[in-house]
């Protein structure tokens, strides 16, 4: 059975049984599961397409929206979540504003949990001067409209999504609000500058063709750290005709990634998602005092693209046989 109605799922099941024993498949499962260890399985969900779990059952985009909104946080100096447990978005605070990282689903959604979290969190939101979407799918431009109309932001993505929203949405969902109009289209290697904070724009392709992830800085405790927000991680193609396309771009996107990650000593590796990056359970443990737990190491976050890379690279077997 394919399922692919929504677009970010932790998995979509496509299973081939009889090819998830191949040993190639097999292989790149393996070190993905070794690459995974203890504190990474939640990227090693994405192995379900090429070998599902018997009996394992997908926690379902629509329950995750039902669940109770978890407490907006604040992970860095700079840097604070609001979200719920199916999509998150970002506030990075500069001296000049804040740049927020995708809207969530809906204009509800950004009025009572982005909105209202911000100021929570003692954040203005009055001061987002730039509002990013990682990639095309609703749940993370959803909620552009109600920002835009009463902050008045610029809307920032990557020129293929803005024009697959303008032509033909990969994904829809009756709750999900309707895709901004085109203003600032960026590309591999842009860079958002806002005040003191700068935000390179690296294009991941595979989850849309446009899909982008963002590299900034975030300080804690005196420290600087390297934080690379991943825009876009689930092999939602269902049936495409492009999915062996798509799937090689999310190789090469997770492979030059790792190589990034490694040269800039990435050591904070965050999600759109927080069923990926667990960002949730983080700032529950961030309550109770201790070192600050989204500060990985940068061999930490080149294992999440391993687990994400080979998890992708054993698909493609499946897919391609
Ligand atoms: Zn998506």
């Amino acid at each position: 059975m394919a399922t692919a109605c929504a677009c970010c799922a932790v998995w979509a099941l496509d299973p081939a049984p009889a090819l998830a024993q191949s040993p190639e498949v097999q292989r790149h499962l393996a070190l993905a599961r070794e690459a995974a260890g203890t504190d990474l399985l939640s990227y090693f969900g994405l192995s379900q397409i090429a070998a599902p779990t018997p009996g394992l059952r997908r926690v379902s985009p629509d329950e995750l929206m039902r669940m109770p909104t978890p407490p907006p946080g604040q992970a860095f100096d700079n840097l604070f979540f609001v979200g719920n447990r199916w999509v998150s978005a970002w506030a990075v605070v500069t001296s000049d504003g804040i740049i927020l990282i995708d809207a969530m689903d809906n204009d509800d959604e950004a009025e009572h949990i982005i909105d209202a979290g911000m100021r929570k969190l003692g954040l203005d939101p009055k001061s987002i001067k730039m509002v990013v979407v990682t990639h095309g799918h609703g749940d993370h431009y959803g909620g552009v409209g109600y920002l835009k109309r009463k902050y008045n932001p610029q809307i920032i993505a990557s020129t293929l999504d803005w024009t697959m929203m303008e032509t033909a949405l990969e994904f829809d969902r009756p709750d999900w609000g309707r895709p901004p109009q085109r203003d600032v289209a960026v590309d591999d290697g842009s860079v958002l500058r806002l005040g003191d904070t700068s935000i390179d724009v690296l294009l991941t392709p595979g989850h849309t063709m446009g899909t982008i992830s963002l590299l900034f800085n975030a300080r804690s405790g005196g420290a600087t750290h390297r934080v690379m927000l991943w825009g876009g991680t689930a092999f939602n193609f269902g049936r495409r005709a492009d999915r062996l396309t798509r799937i090689d771009a999310y190789i090469a996107a997770t492979d030059r990634a790792r190589e990034i990650a490694v040269r800039q000593n990435v050591d904070v590796f965050i999600s759109n998602h927080n069923i990926y990056d667990q960002a949730v359970e983080k700032l529950e443990t961030m309550a109770r005092g201790g070192p600050n737990p989204f500060v990985l190491g940068s061999a930490t976050t080149a294992r999440a693209l391993t687990v994400m890379n080979e998890c992708a690279k054993a698909t493609r077997v499946v897919w391609s046989s």
